[in-house]
């Protein structure tokens, strides 16, 4: 074993302490205070980032479950509507949809990308289905022409939980472009960060309209020219909202994040690619992604165990093997939703609204067996390692070679 210092996760680049030293000395810490004679960062990163993703709009929130929450509220979702959302993901894209007070309706996954399966999810549509999310998953792209296909036969918008997908892109557009609405976190863990961050990215006028008004409290950005000391944002009340605004520092941190973003993405895709030769050799399966995939981002980089090899021991134990090894975290997936200790909406007392509603989201009720299956075959670890030399991803390999080894011999199987 030879250990080394594996990549740290934030980095922060060349602009940030600058960006930030701005911001500070600007009298303005938020879109929600006074206008101060030049544009605020928040609004300089929502152009950014639309301008990256090909969208028209981009209306950055505080977090990424309140984008979500927002994506969802302003395609029209809300009270006891059902929405579909992928079984294997972080607790987020179900409690996002409880706190619209509609119902998550857990839909199992496809085997090799490990996101929504369009067969699935077309079975669990029924006349309460108001909208489907798709997650893209660890390091995948969901089948997005099944899946517009899919909300278009059935007039349902498709909303894009891209948490894991900064910068991936499908037949050449980015993600969260093909559906009504995208929503991004920049989650201190995620490819583009702030520590705490998100965004909605849309074409659509309506759709980034009403996420406006709700991210921050009934009010819109003025388009026009505001006089110095005045607000910026316009009282609509159009819809009601809650507060969600994402500070100046933090769009001043992902204005320097993105300049980044492509080159840590080819860096890790081109890392994956070698790691994928050579544990595929090894008997593993790397996760898939979607046929009409032109750009993977890796958030995190999962493989399916040989099943010779998971006869005999434990993902969990293989995964513990492989940190023990390496150094860094290698841990199984996501719990499955519907058996996953985050997700218990009768722990909160708002969602007593009434017993059929209750029991309609009890996470317990849905039957995820692809999810299980992956959860109990499939190791991963964080983006941030694929950011390492070329020579240190042959280690990872070179570990992986080792611990199955050793099974395989301890079993008789190799
Ligand atoms: C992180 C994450 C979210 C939520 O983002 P936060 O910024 O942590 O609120 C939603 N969906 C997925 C898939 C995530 O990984």
């Amino acid at each position: 074993m030879s250990y080394r210092e594996w990549p740290d996760w934030p980095q922060p680049g060349e602009r940030a302490l600058d960006n930030l030293a701005d911001v500070l000395t600007s009298g303005r810490w938020t879109i929600s205070c006074a206008y101060r004679g030049r544009r605020s960062y928040e609004q300089r990163f929502a152009d950014a980032f639309a301008g990256y993703c090909g969208t028209r709009y981009c209306v950055p929130a505080a977090t990424g479950t309140a984008s979500l929450a927002i994506a969802l509220e302003a395609c029209g979702v809300g009270a006891h509507d059902e929405v579909l959302v992928p079984g294997l993901s972080w607790v987020a894209s179900a409690s996002a949809v409880l706190g619209v007070n509609a119902v998550p309706v857990l839909v199992d996954i496809d085997p090799a990308t490990y996101c929504l399966d369009p067969a699935a999810a077309e079975a669990a549509i029924t006349p309460r289905t108001r909208a489907i999310t798709v997650v893209h998953a660890y390091s995948a792209v969901a089948d997005l022409d099944a899946l517009t296909a899919l909300a278009e036969k059935h007039d349902l918008p498709l909303v894009e939980d891209c948490a894991h997908s900064h910068g991936a892109r499908y037949r050449d557009r980015s993600v969260g472009s093909f559906g009504r609405a995208g929503a991004f976190s920049m989650q201190g863990s995620k490819l583009l960060t702030c520590g705490e961050g998100g965004a909605v990215i849309t074409d659509d006028a309506e759709v980034a309209s009403l996420a406006q008004h709700l991210r921050s409290d009934g009010r819109v950005v003025n388009p026009e020219p505001v006089a110095v000391g005045e607000m910026e944002l316009v009282e609509s009340g159009r819809i009601m909202g809650s507060n969600n605004c994402l500070s100046e520092f933090h769009a001043a941190v992902l204005l320097d994040q993105l300049d980044l973003l492509d080159g840590q993405r080819a860096r890790r895709a081109e890392n994956a690619a070698h790691l994928d030769e050579r544990l595929t050799a090894l008997g593993c399966l790397p996760q898939g992604t979607a046929p009409g995939t032109s750009a993977r981002a890796h958030y995190r980089y999962a493989a399916r165990l040989p099943a010779e090899v998971l006869t005999a021991r434990t993902a969990a134990g293989i995964a513990a093997h492989l940190t023990a090894e390496l150094g860094f975290p290698v841990v199984q997936t996501h719990r499955p939703l519907n058996d996953n200790p985050l997700l218990r909406p009768r722990t909160r007392r708002r969602f007593a609204t009434d017993a059929d509603y209750l029991s309609r989201v009890d996470p317990a009720r849905f039957d995820l067996p692809v999810c299980q299956d992956v959860h109990e075959s499939v190791v991963s670890f964080s983006h941030e390692i694929l950011l390492a030399p070329e020579e240190a991803v042959e280690e990872i390999a070179t570990a992986f070679e080792r611990v199955l080894t050793s099974v395989r011999t301890a079993t008789g199987s190799g």
